[in-house]
């Protein structure tokens, strides 16, 4: 096999993985990224003594997260140390004590007998039912590249897309297992985690709480930024570049086939281009031959969906609170209107929090006797232009914000111990990581968008043109970001 000189647009966790395994067999591979930090949007902000993560927090199938390792023949605990998370979740209400997920199944069932008994059983027949949905996705579709149509439009395909019964919303298939409205919308919350409605999304992300109860919750020391850390680590022992500072501006072609990259300041030429920059981004920006870019054009861009986005508060705290755990959830009371809220373009009156206090488990996270807590808050991408990110909506999320949690147990006092604090807006991501409409998850995985309808890790109308990433198959989330690098780099593999 000849060796070939491949170039990598940006060192977010996708374009990291993909550089490795490419780099183990044998290719010299440069990454060019824009920012001078590596990691998009698994990033960090670290600040008088507190570190937080600056977005990604729920570690789901670890195993995705150890093959990029083994890929590369290395033992990954010497490059992370994982750490289970239990309880799973903690779903804090003004009025009552918290619910505990935990991870352990017995353990589970007798804190959600206390709190209804008959859905600790409905709970039961959902992971059963559900697992078997994940089994069917894992095994037939997700491990599939779709880069040809044959491996979707096929006998199998059809058989085992009927067993998935995907048409129904998550919110509904919960439903039918479970009667208690608190725990139906906490079930529903997941699906947020891949930035799609539970009352709009098929049913298939009934997944995410299936396979966090079996598989369980992960942290991983110094939290997710060190995944970032290990992967720049192994890069470096495997011979790879990454040049930070350098945004790219072009993907070159020359007769519908990649021959390099152009920088502010330079062109360089490359065998094959794989682009981990957002895909629209990618198509919009750094394709400038219209033939080449096939039907994606702006047109098409402008009338795909896409996830929701984020609004989060970092809060460094000068007083440890054992009410919470690691990840927190508070549904309110209007859950249904809060999330809908953020996919028709209205910041939520009432918001849904999701609070990440890694400093419960990891003393490195923040100084002694301290918390670093941040409340990420779900809110419309940039496409809805009703919404200005200026100071006076980020004065009003944040009262919102504070507002809710002082009237949790036990966190009544937390404005009063604030001694750190920071925000990240849709603007940001738009911004600093060029995610398309400033989206938390790329592309909305609808049913018409998954799978082979799903932009294609393999371009189809340029030769030697791949991505990788949230908006293109498999999807979002940093474990099947790491699926698409295995896919992308076994499809080049094969044809080289
Ligand atoms: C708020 C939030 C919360 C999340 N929570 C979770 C979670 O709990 N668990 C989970 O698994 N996932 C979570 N995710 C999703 C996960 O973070 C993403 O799916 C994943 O990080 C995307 O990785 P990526 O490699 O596709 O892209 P990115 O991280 O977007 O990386 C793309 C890289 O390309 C660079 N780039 C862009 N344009 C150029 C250019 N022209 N030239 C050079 N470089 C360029 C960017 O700077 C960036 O570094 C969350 C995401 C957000 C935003």
């Amino acid at each position: 096999m000849k060796k070939k000189k491949i170039i990598i647009i940006g060192a977010g966790v996708g374009g990291l993985a993909t550089a490795i395994r490419l780099l183990s067999k044998g290719h010299d591979v440069t990454i060019y990224e824009k920012n001078s930090t590596i990691g998009g949007r698994v990033n960090v902000l670290q600040k008088q003594g507190f570190s937080f993560d600056l977005t990604a927090s729920i570690l789901l199938l670890p195993e995705e997260f150890k093959e990029v390792f083994r890929w590369a023949n290395k033992n990954y605990k010497n490059y992370v140390t994982f750490k289970q998370v239990d309880p799973l979740y903690r779903i804090h209400h003004h009025e009552d004590a918290p619910l505990n997920l935990y991870s352990d199944i017995t353990k589970c069932s007798q804190s959600l007998d206390s709190f209804s008994a008959a859905d600790a059983k409905g709970y039961l027949r959902f992971l059963n039912d559900t697992y078997q949905k994940y089994t069917i996705a894992n095994n037939h579709f997700l491990q599939k590249s779709y880069a040809h149509a044959s491996e979707f439009f096929n006998f199998y395909s059809l058989i085992n897309g009927l067993k998935l019964k995907p048409l129904s919303t998550s919110y509904s298939f919960i439903s039918k297992y479970i009667r208690n409205k608190k725990l139906r919308d906490l079930l529903s919350f997941q699906s947020l985690l891949l930035g799609i409605s539970p009352f709009e999304g098929p049913n298939i992300y009934t997944i995410l709480p299936c396979v966090s109860q079996l598989y369980g919750l992960w942290y991983l020391e110094g939290g997710m930024y060190s995944y970032i850390k290990a992967l720049e680590k192994l890069v470096n022992e495997l011979g790879g570049i990454i040049l930070l500072n350098s945004s790219v501006s072009e993907i070159l072609l020359s007769n519908q086939t990649v021959i390099g990259i152009r920088t502010e300041s330079t062109i360089e030429k490359a065998d094959i281009v794989i682009s981990n920059a957002d895909f629209p981004y990618s198509i919009q920006h750094l394709i400038k031959d219209e033939n080449a870019r096939g039907k994606y054009t702006d047109e098409k861009l402008n009338k795909m969906k896409y996830s929701c986005s984020t609004f989060i508060l970092y809060l460094g705290l000068n007083k440890k609170y054992p009410e919470l755990g690691v990840h927190n959830l508070f549904m309110g009371d209007h859950f249904k209107e809060s999330v809908e809220e953020a996919f028709t373009g209205y910041l939520p009156n009432d918001p849904v929090l999701y609070m990440y206090c890694p400093s419960c488990i990891d003393e490195s996270v923040a100084p002694a006797n301290m918390e670093s807590l941040s409340i990420t808050v779900r809110v419309p991408n940039l496409s809805f232009h009703r919404i200005k990110w200026d100071h006076k909506t980020i004065d009003t999320l944040r009262s919102q914000i504070l507002n809710q949690i002082s009237k949790i147990k036990g966190l009544g006092d937390i404005k009063e111990h604030i001694v750190f604090e920071d925000y990240l807006t849709p603007l940001d991501l738009f911004k600093r990581f060029n995610a398309y409409h400033g989206t938390a998850f790329g592309l909305s995985p609808t049913l018409t968008q998954s799978l082979y309808f799903r932009p294609s890790i393999k371009s189809p109308n340029v030769k030697n043109l791949y991505f990788v990433g949230s908006s293109v198959h498999p999807g979002a989330g940093i474990s099947l970001v790491l699926l698409s690098s295995r896919l992308v780099a076994e499809e080049i593999l094969k044809n080289i």
